[in-house]
């Protein structure tokens, strides 16, 4: 790709985000003139499972904040663990940040592209006397490593001669030795208070195949080494990261400062993002999938971006949610509808308004000719007359949705009863004039009368209750409907114990539906988008529609309720 054709996603114009902490202070770091005024971020995401809702905001920070400062973000791939790595997720995670709308612009990078110059300097601390190979069992380095209340105790081999420790960690590299037999450490101080400063491990043996480079490595360097020397090699300004990282900052800056490097990124960190019925971590999302909990990783219930992506929603919805909750250093657990009303904001111009009925309840108009078709203008958008209209056949047998007929109504029940009123969208005014069950009490038919001087116009003399939405019975379609839920009953599943996933999960978080749509739906494509009026935004889903037989997701529902029913 040549420069000029690169193109940004996302404009400065349209997303604004608001000041916050980080930007403040990299304001700050550009007007002192700090990186020659350079702004260079990166996001640094493991290949070990899909992207969620959280990653976005780390996404949103870290490109949006490239381009708003005219810099760069580095797309880095932090691939120090094979054992839970692939490349199908590698791809994954490439699709997911290009559809939330940014671009790497090339700076494709994976911590294993550094993985000589990591070797490097290991050897370059082993010289310097600040790390050793440590041959204790991993049991002996957790039990001498202490706790918070007790300081640690040196290892046995700590005191290694620099010549010992250059043999044995070049053997290691060599593959002389089994998986856990040595690993290499920094000497730094068993007694700091801050346990990651008590000789952390920065190389293991792992013999193992690695998604990027194959068997050329047996050892693996780990998170804490590799992650700042990436940030440095890749001449990172500003290293953003979440509240969990703090304690690691000594270590961060220890390695750069031992190693004198020439870049010495500062990290900032902040808080992580916790959404209602969600958990953020890979290994219990993986859980899910892999116990048949969820169809995959995409499974629109799932808070991936594969998943909302696949439910419907709209790259910029996410964008403005992550806008929305903004930069902090406080943690707490975002309500789950801000992000369901950005989606709703993103869609309620830009959606066509179209009729579907998912409980489809038959109505008979009695007064209404056997072979009549009446043809009712209406429009795709209230205030959109550039949407354009269709045409809604008005017919002698129609559908409403079963929700909108009680046969015994509570107080101020602004829909169909017997002997009341109401509007059918766009159309007639009609009344309940009979209910018609079958043996056991279900309402298979009502029977109705229409008022025919009430097209357009209001009825004298009464009130009419409500207005609802139909279909003609000939001229709609069957279509399936799937409406998801959440697919935890709790707001914090992470509270909950999650061996048995049985006891939080809802029951109902998928419910497949025959519904009744109008015709116009019938030629939706796949990845259109519609509100279907009083019940919802719907998507085409992607994969399962077929050619004139769509199938809709539900998005969201209009409102910030929910019930099991709907
Ligand atoms: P896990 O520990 O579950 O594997 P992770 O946080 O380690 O997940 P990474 O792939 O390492 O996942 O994350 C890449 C980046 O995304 C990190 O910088 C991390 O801080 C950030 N990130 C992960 N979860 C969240 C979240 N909930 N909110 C904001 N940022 C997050
Ligand atoms: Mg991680």
């Amino acid at each position: 790709m040549h420069a000029h054709q690169r193109t940004r996603f996302v404009s400065k114009s349209e997303d604004t985000n608001a000041a916050d902490f980080i930007r403040n202070i990299i304001e700050e770091d550009v007007k002192a003139g700090k990186n020659g005024g350079r702004v260079i971020t990166r996001f640094p995401p493991e290949p070990n499972g899909f992207l969620h809702i959280g990653h976005a905001k780390t996404i949103c920070l870290n490109f949006g904040l490239a381009v708003e400062k005219g810099g760069h973000c580095f797309l880095r791939f932090d691939d120090t663990n094979p054992g839970k790595e692939s490349t199908e997720y590698v791809e994954a995670i490439m699709e997911d940040i290009q559809w939330l709308g940014f671009d790497w612009e090339g700076r494709l990078r994976f911590a294993s592209d550094y993985f000589e110059q990591l070797y490097a300097c290991a050897i370059t601390l082993i010289k310097k006397g600040k790390a050793y190979v440590c041959s204790q069992t991993p049991e002996e380095i957790r039990e001498y490593r202490g706790t918070l209340r007790e300081p640690g105790r040196d290892s046995p081999y700590r005191n290694r001669s620099v010549e010992e420790n250059l043999d044995l960690f070049e053997r290691m590299r060599a593959g002389e030795f089994q998986d856990g037999a040595h690993v290499l450490r920094a000497k730094i101080d068993m007694s700091s208070p801050n346990l990651n400063m008590r000789d952390p491990t920065i190389y293991r043996i792992r013999r193992m195949s690695h998604h990027q480079t194959g068997d050329f490595w047996v050892i693996y360097p780990l998170y804490d080494f590799t992650h700042c020397l990436s940030d440095s090699i890749e001449g990172i300004t500003h290293s953003l990261c979440t509240l969990e990282f703090e304690d690691h900052r000594p270590l961060y800056d220890w390695f750069l400062e031992e190693l004198e490097t020439d870049c010495h990124p500062r990290q900032i960190e902040f808080s992580r993002l916790f959404l209602e019925y969600t958990l953020m971590s890979k290994r219990k999302m993986i859980a899910l999938v892999e116990g048949g909990h969820v169809n995959g990783w995409d499974d629109p219930r799932m808070w991936t971006l594969a998943g909302f992506r696949r439910r419907g929603y709209t790259a910029k919805s996410i964008r403005d949610f992550c806008k929305r909750i903004g930069i902090s250093k406080s943690e707490s657990m975002t309500e789950i509808y801000v992000l369901e009303d950005c989606l709703r904001q993103d869609l309620e111009e830009k959606a066509l308004r179209v009729m579907g009925v998912l409980y489809p309840l038959k109505v008979v108009i009695e007064n209404y000719q056997e072979n009549q078709v009446e043809e009712l203008d209406a429009r795709f958008h209230p205030n959109d007359e550039t949407m354009g209209t269709r045409i809604l056949p008005f017919t002698k047998e129609l559908y409403i949705d079963r929700s909108d007929f009680e046969e015994d109504p509570p107080a101020g029940y602004r829909r169909l009863s017997p002997g009341r009123e109401v509007r059918l969208r766009y159309g007639y005014v009609i009344r309940c004039d009979r209910v018609i069950k079958d043996e056991r009490g279900k309402v298979l038919e009502l029977r109705c009368n229409y008022d025919p001087e009430t097209l357009g116009k209001k009825p004298i003399g009464r009130k009419v209750n409500g207005v609802i939405h139909w279909v003609s019975a000939i001229h709609s379609f069957e279509a399936e409907v799937r409406l998801y839920n959440r697919l935890f009953l709790d707001k914090n599943p992470a509270d909950s114990d999650i061996t048995d996933l049985s006891n939080i999960l809802n029951p109902h978080s998928l419910q497949t539906v025959k519904g009744r749509l109008e015709k116009s739906l019938q030629g939706a494509k796949p990845g259109d988008r519609f509100q279907f009026e009083r019940t919802g935004y719907f998507y085409v889903d992607p994969v399962d529609s077929r050619e004139n037989a769509p199938i809709f997701n539900r998005i969201v529902t209009l409102r910030n309720s929910w019930s099991k029913k709907d």
